[in-house]
């Protein structure tokens, strides 16, 4: 398996990374491309002088409208009419590079500016002043000269703008030695972030991990929670909840073997009891005795074969075989069943039907539900022997209740009847398949079909288990099978 490294190093490595290509940006926008971006700015604001002068032709007092602009805008403007003469320029002419340039050079920026198609012509001249001694690239300046010919009343104009672009050199030269700093910052930044984030983020995992040592025996001590933050709250959250869940699996698991035992154990003496007795009293061998033998070990089957269900439904080994059915015949026909307790045992069923809809369901799974409904409502309905069959259509859905009018069930114990094993009282009248894990089974099984179901229950007045399973169409099955 690969060795993880530690989160220590991970931030270390991810925060240097991050420092690295914050110094790389910095040092292409500020010390690459500072130069292009300087010049490319530099040429847009000169089109956009010339833009202005353009828009104020028609200025009456254009003369000074031009000086405003230049001063505004640090820049030499010159505007000629076609015939040649000057129609504004500079008030100020020193250093202005326009008045330097030759006459034939500047015709040739007028010539090449109306062979272009905008009619514009942007040069770029360097220049180096005469008291240099020679030239090297720090003491050439370098001019942006912007020419546009534009349509006047009657004539066409020049407009020519020109704005020198200051040398860099030093600006860049400061930036770099400043880069270093910020370098420095940088690694300081990186290694500070890492021991203060370790603290911060790890320090809690570190102490969390320490008390979930134990979880698997279902002991977990909550961590200080001052000084940490959400997430590690949520998870020793969520370890104490796991802790209490494995503390409370456990003690399930005890009590299943213990339950499974007694019930195993009841049958088994029993069987041997009776068994050993007609042995040594061969008068005792009658059809009674051999009845009660026969009894115990079917019910010792059942409940091995409910464990052996239950088990097979919570490892996902069961399919459901699903077939379409009437409902309200499925009724009828489980029914049937009951018809000895009506007679022997004096049980009053009432039957409710509503108008009759198919079902797509598994048909025995769904009668294991119902008799077991069934059974529960004959074994905890009380003397009342009253029992309420009710098939009701509720929203393209068909509910199944069976309703008694027995002892009910607690509101606390209403979750956890459902859970394998769990009986509301141990010493409680037992029908003869009574298992313990017949309302698990039915869990697992509604489960499995995807219906509802519940329990709607009050102490001494009795209760109703349902479930719900989907009103069967034709079409809508067919289109879903075929697709899987
Ligand atoms: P069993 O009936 O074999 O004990 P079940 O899983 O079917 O097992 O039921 C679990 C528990 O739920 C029962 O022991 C009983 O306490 C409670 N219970 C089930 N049905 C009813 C009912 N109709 N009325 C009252 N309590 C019920």
């Amino acid at each position: 398996m690969k060795k993880q490294s530690s989160l220590k190093w991970k931030l270390y490595k991810y925060l240097t990374v991050f420092a690295l290509g914050l110094l790389a940006v910095i040092f292409v926008f500020q010390i690459v491309l500072l130069e292009p971006m300087y010049e490319k700015s530099k040429i847009q604001s000169i089109k956009a002088v010339e833009k202005s002068v353009e828009l104020g032709l028609q200025t009456d007092n254009f003369d000074e409208f031009i000086s405003t602009m230049q001063t505004q805008s640090d820049t030499c403007i010159l505007v000629y009419q076609d015939s040649g003469s000057t129609i504004a320029e500079s008030q100020s002419t020193t250093g202005c590079v326009l008045y330097s340039l030759s006459s034939k050079k500047i015709s040739s920026y007028v010539t090449k500016a109306g062979q272009s198609e905008d009619k514009s012509y942007l040069a770029r001249i360097n220049m180096v002043p005469v008291s240099f001694a020679g030239p090297s690239e720090s003491n050439i300046f370098h001019t942006i000269v912007y020419t546009k010919i534009v349509e006047t009343a009657g004539s066409d104009a020049v407009i020519m703008v020109a704005g020198s672009i200051t040398p860099l050199d030093a600006t860049v030269s400061t930036l770099t030695s400043q880069l270093y700093f910020v370098m420095i910052f940088l690694v300081l930044g990186v290694v500070f972030l890492t021991v203060l984030l370790y603290r911060k983020i790890v320090d809690p995992l570190i102490a969390i991990n320490n008390n979930a040592r134990m979880l698997d025996k279902g002991e977990y001590q909550p961590t200080d929670r001052n000084n940490t933050y959400s997430e590690a709250i949520e998870l020793d959250s969520t370890l104490a909840r796991a802790a209490e869940n494995i503390r409370k699996a456990d003690k399930a698991k005890r009590d299943l073997i213990s339950n499974v035992s007694h019930d195993l154990r009841t049958p088994l003496t029993m069987i041997g009891g009776y068994g050993e007795m007609m042995i040594d009293l061969p008068e005792e061998k009658t059809d009674e005795n051999l009845q009660v033998i026969v009894d115990e070990s079917r019910r010792l089957n059942n409940l091995v074969n409910d464990l052996l269900d239950l088990s097979r439904l919570q490892e996902n080994r069961i399919v459901l075989r699903k077939e379409v059915f009437s409902i309200n015949a499925f009724i009828n026909e489980q029914m049937k069943k009951y018809e000895v307790y009506r007679v022997q045992d004096g049980f009053l069923f009432e039957v409710h039907l509503d108008e009759d809809r198919d079902v797509f369901a598994d048909r025995v799974r769904i009668a294991q539900v119902f008799n077991n409904f069934m059974i529960n409502a004959i074994n905890y309905g009380g003397s009342a022997k009253h029992i309420i069959i009710t098939c009701q259509n509720i929203n393209d859905h068909i509910r199944i209740g069976v309703r008694d009018f027995g002892e009910g069930i607690d509101e606390k114990d209403i979750d956890v009847i459902w859970d394998r094993y769990y009986k509301v009282d141990r010493e409680h009248v037992r029908s003869s398949s009574g298992s313990g894990i017949g309302l698990a089974i039915c869990k697992e099984l509604l489960t499995l079909h995807e219906a509802q179901f519940g329990v709607d229950s009050r102490l001494n007045e009795g209760s109703t288990f349902w479930f719900e399973l989907p009103v069967y169409h034709e079409e809508k099955t067919l289109n879903n099978q075929s697709l899987s």
